[in-house]
């Protein structure tokens, strides 16, 4: 019954974390070209959004947005009734449904609107409005949770055992009593209540620093051109830049930027560090880590198992900066080379062709999949290209009742391509849930999101290697799986490594200083890339500089922990016997249709994957392993 969770993040912010080395615009176009215009109203309306499964116009919007305050009411009133039985439980259920389907379809319609669009002053103040009405309806529905955890459990289960229809419920009425075992009495909740704007200001004081006050440096390249190096600027640099005397001079002073004021940075991050032991041993959890995990369910040990077993994974991720440093021709290999493109591509990815190639490519996931794929791309649901006013990037979110709506920015890149077969796989995830599940469980966590997406990147990979004997475009193709490798998984888990320690310095009271953070840091890149690369000292001030560590500490590991959730389901499902391929498909289209039915670990394990178990993680290794191995022997086959 937690309404915040609803407007998730999703994790897609992880493909701007990639290197990703995007193809140079390609030669003649085959299929239909992309506008040239970025003035949206001149777009072709097929590439663009239909909103009216949501609403047929704002008059209905309006409309629904007077009717919540009575839907709201109606449910306030039910307050003191849950511990008069089963009956009234199921009323105030149905009831809180009737807000959250609501609550979707009222914030969904602007704010797609505003995102396609943030020029529309109209739309943007409806937006707000909304917003600001949520805020209130938080405050009015807070009183169910504690009341339900009133009722004594034993009451609850039995209640929730001989009322069919209390089924949909069941799964967030035991955890709420599961996560309860942790809850404090009134007096020590209301202590940490109000401790939390203290625990908030070290985060606001990072983003301040980080944001505002931050003065990036200004260099001069060796061709005479003046660069300020904003992040934008900075990772443009060296993914263009052919100099590497260029790229040295952009690292240090970006990164120097950091460590300049590394005493505040540390400073901050010691406050937030600080914070989270205070609130795990005020819960009374063993750990920090313990008491991250606690929401999904999630055993420690699947944290120190991706740890260990990447650790001692690291020989494919070296071997890939050799290769790179062989291909590049440098004497020496540094971390601000791994951005550069080692080949022009001559493939466009025009989105007719994108589209056709994503869906051509899951076609092993059965028919079922494949149709209702095709419904969805071609109902209005897609917002293509680029627009003045759109939001960047790419995303997926859904409306219950209604299905999901996909933004992308196609620029007929191999990268917009896996972008699109990435965002389809949420969205046939959402179709699938939302079929499968009542709204109570339809919504997934972000934990078994990203498997579904990069399952999907996973399939293009293998239709567009099919397709080609080019070894240069075979090339690219590993290149890019490869960097989704590097940047997904083994750069998160040494982020996971770093955040694990710098909390376990806390819990054991040592101090946390800019040198020992620096050292930590310095140690972990020596730990994964070995002697592959030559590691400048500055990096070692790039803990400072990761907003994940102070914005949400213990959350990146997720991303690894999907990839490798991805990486051993697409084992199953390609590899061994029809029938046992046959089985692996089932239960994985079961994960998808399970939305969030139960917590992540138990629907993963259903589904084939025990994370857990070192093998899962080592799929991974063995995955970048062949990759790099294919990588090797085709770039012997490029003429240089
Ligand atoms: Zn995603």
């Amino acid at each position: 019954m937690t309404r915040n969770t609803f407007f998730k993040r999703t994790l897609c912010a992880a493909a701007a974390m990639i290197a990703v080395s995007s193809t140079t615009p390609g030669l003649a176009a085959t299929e239909a070209e992309r506008p040239s215009t970025r003035v949206r109203a001149e777009i072709p309306a097929e590439y663009r959004w239909d909103f009216s499964a949501i609403y047929p116009d704002w008059a209905a919007w309006e409309a629904d947005m007077q009717r919540i305050d009575a839907v709201v009411a109606a449910f306030v009133k039910l307050k003191g009734t849950l511990k008069d039985g089963p009956e009234a439980l199921l009323k105030a259920y149905q009831a809180s449904d009737e807000i959250g389907k609501l609550q979707a379809r009222l914030y969904r319609y602007p704010q797609l609107q505003r995102d396609v669009d943030g020029n529309d002053q109209a739309v943007a103040g409806r937006f707000q409005r909304v917003s600001a009405l949520f805020a209130k309806f938080a405050a009015a529905t807070s009183w169910f949770e504690p009341e339900l955890l009133a009722v004594p459990e034993a009451d609850v289960k039995a209640w929730i055992a001989r009322t069919p229809a209390l089924a949909p419920y069941a799964f967030g009425i035991n955890d709420s009593f599961r996560k309860q075992r942790h809850v404090l009495d009134a007096d020590g909740e209301r202590l940490l209540s109000l401790a939390r704007p203290v625990g908030r200001a070290s985060v606001s004081a990072y983003e301040e620093l980080s944001t505002t006050d931050i003065k990036f440096p200004t260099i001069t390249t060796s061709d005479g051109r003046s660069v300020t190096l904003t992040p934008g600027n900075y990772s443009a640099l060296l993914e263009n830049s052919p100099n590497q005397a260029d790229r040295a001079k952009a690292a240090a002073a970006h990164v120097g930027t950091y460590g300049a004021q590394a005493n505040t940075y540390a400073a901050i991050y010691a406050g937030i560090l600080q914070r989270d032991w205070f609130n795990a041993q005020a819960r009374k959890f063993t750990t920090t880590l313990d008491a991250a995990l606690n929401d999904n369910d999630v055993p420690r040990s699947v944290v120190e198992t991706l740890i260990e077993t990447t650790r001692a994974g690291t020989a494919p991720l070296q071997r890939y900066a050799k290769l790179r440093k062989k291909l590049m021709g440098l004497a020496d290999y540094h971390l601000y080379d791994g951005f550069r493109p080692l080949f022009a591509s001559t493939q466009k990815y025009s989105y007719a062709r994108a589209s056709a190639l994503a869906l051509e490519a899951v076609a092993p996931l059965g028919d079922d999949y494949v149709q209702r794929y095709k419904k969805f791309v071609g109902g209005g649901r897609i917002d293509v290209y680029e627009n003045e006013g759109k939001k960047s990037g790419a995303y997926s979110a859904g409306v219950y009742g209604v299905g999901p709506y996909q933004l992308l920015n196609h620029n007929d890149t191999l990268a917009s391509a896996f972008t699109l077969a990435h965002e389809g796989g949420h969205a046939m995830h959402t179709v699938l849930s939302y079929e499968n599940q009542p709204f109570s469980t339809a919504r997934y966590t972000i934990f078994v999101a990203e498997v579904a997406s990069t399952t999907n990147e996973r399939f293009l990979l293998e239709t567009l290697l099919k397709k080609t004997s080019d070894p240069k475009e075979r090339f690219l193709l590993l290149q890019h799986a490869v960097d989704s490798i590097v940047g997904t998984f083994y750069s998160q888990v040494l982020f996971a490594d770093y955040e694990l320690q710098a909390h376990k310095l806390v819990e054991q009271g040592q101090p946390v200083t800019p040198d020992v953070l620096n050292k930590l840091y310095a140690g972990l890149l020596k730990t994964y890339y070995g002697d592959a690369l030559t590691i400048d000292d500055f990096y070692k001030w790039t803990w400072a500089r990761i907003p994940h560590f102070y914005g949400s500490p213990y959350y990146v590991y997720q991303y690894a922990t999907c990839f490798a959730s991805s990486a051993q389901l697409f084992k199953q499902m390609t590899t061994g016997s029809e029938a046992s391929k046959k089985a692996a498909t089932e239960r994985y289209l079961t994960l998808l249709k399970s939305g969030g039915n139960d917590h992540p670990m138990a629907q993963l394990q259903r589904a084939g994957v025990d994370l857990t178990q070192r093998a899962t993680v080592q799929a991974v290794v063995d995955q970048l392993d062949a990759l790099v191995s294919q990588m090797e022997i085709e770039a012997a086959k490029i003429p240089r």
